[in-house]
């Protein structure tokens, strides 16, 4: 199908600054990488260019305690850590390495999150079709507790931002960590699907996000949650996305589609053990931008997500998906790596069959036909 349509990118030294130590997997040089390699290929020319401002405490209070962002503010000062107690500290999730407590750390995750409600906002006000923020997708943290990097969810406050004037807001997570937090804010909202695919809990992080987690009450049937194998490389993972998102969309019918787009799926990721190329970006990004046009008039926000080789990977990644947003593929073409990455045969057949019983678990759970 013909796709066509303004494209916006939110983009800005203010999301430098959510880098939470020196030693953080979390880098956000990676975005700046991004932003490099999408300008040094042309592919900006076909979009235009904002720069974030700050969520407001309304805007980020759509899915965080007013208690929990009083604590962030708190130990954002210079001496955050004599500003609060060191059980509140914990309970808010700033006792783990992962979230460490870091100056200004409420100001950077605003920005970020300042970012991803500009980009609902101009693909809901009409300004854009599509809207990018690769600073975004941080889709572990909590109503009332940081996890996993993420102090503030991005993206569920872009998707609430959106139900409020009454869109039905499907939210698609491809990070190779379950998109928990997300989740969790939704789980009992009908009107927001999400779908995450991600290497099973059994083996990473956050340990969530089985078939049998299906939603609560009203919205049961709206959080779909395929686990995938370790060693998992193209063909499976792509076949694993084909089976479950386009069906699943088309069954919820939304009216915009919000896209975590964590790459750490690719093989060179040094926090997981899945086994991608870049090679399913080109895909995905046709995907998204195919079913936000047959489903959604075009309205589609992508955010960033995970994904730690910083040089490697996450620039070619992400420049790839954006490639698809203004349908310059062939400019980013050179970014593909040449060959998968597949792993030996006994674990291509272990591969193939935990998808294949995931699958059946996944349709069952939520009666839906899925098939490979
Ligand atoms: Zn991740």
């Amino acid at each position: 199908m013909a796709v066509s349509g303004v494209v916006r990118m939110v983009w800005g030294e203010a999301f430098m600054a959510y880098r939470l130590s020196d030693d953080h997997p979390l880098q956000p040089l990676r975005v700046k990488l991004t932003v490099e390699r999408i300008r040094e290929l042309g592919l900006d020319a076909f979009a235009e260019t904002v720069e974030p401002r700050l969520a407001s405490e309304e805007e980020i209070g759509l899915c965080h305690s007013p208690g929990y962002i009083d604590v962030v503010r708190r130990l954002s000062a210079a001496d955050g850590h004599r500003r609060v107690p060191m059980a509140d500290m914990a309970e808010a999730g700033f006792a783990s390495p992962d979230n460490p407590v870091a100056p200004g750390m409420h100001e950077a995750c605003a920005a970020i999150v300042g970012g991803s409600v500009m980009a609902a906002e101009a693909v809901h006000g009409g300004a854009a079709l599509h809207a990018f923020n690769p600073a975004g997708g941080l889709h572990h943290a909590m109503r009332e507790r940081a996890s996993g990097f993420c102090v503030y969810n991005d993206i569920a406050v872009a998707a609430a931002w959106l139900r409020a004037p009454g869109h039905r807001v499907a939210c698609v997570d491809v990070d190779v960590h379950h998109g928990d937090g997300t989740q969790a804010l939704f789980y009992a909202d009908p009107e927001v699907l999400t779908i995450s695919l991600h290497e099973s809990g059994r083996y990473l992080f956050p340990g969530t996000g089985f078939p049998d987690e299906t939603g609560a009450g009203a919205a049961r049937g709206a959080s779909a949650n395929l686990p995938l194998a370790p060693f998992m490389w193209d063909e499976p993972w792509l076949a694993a996305f084909e089976a479950v998102v386009p069906p699943l969309l088309r069954r919820f019918r939304p009216t915009v589609l919000v896209t975590q787009d964590g790459c750490d799926t690719h093989a060179l990721d040094p926090l997981a053990h899945l086994q991608a190329s870049t090679a399913i970006w080109p895909r995905i990004g046709r995907h998204f931008h195919e079913l936000a046009h047959e489903l959604c008039e075009g309205r589609w926000v992508a955010c960033g997500g995970g994904g730690y080789a910083i040089r490697e990977v996450v620039p070619r990644a992400w420049t790839l998906l954006f490639a698809e947003m203004v349908e310059h593929p062939e400019l980013a073409a050179e970014l593909v790596d040449a060959e998968p990455f597949p792993p030996e045969a006994e674990a291509r057949e272990r591969v193939w069959a935990f998808l294949e019983r995931d699958l059946r678990g996944l349709a069952g759970a939520l009666q839906v036909p899925l098939r490979l």
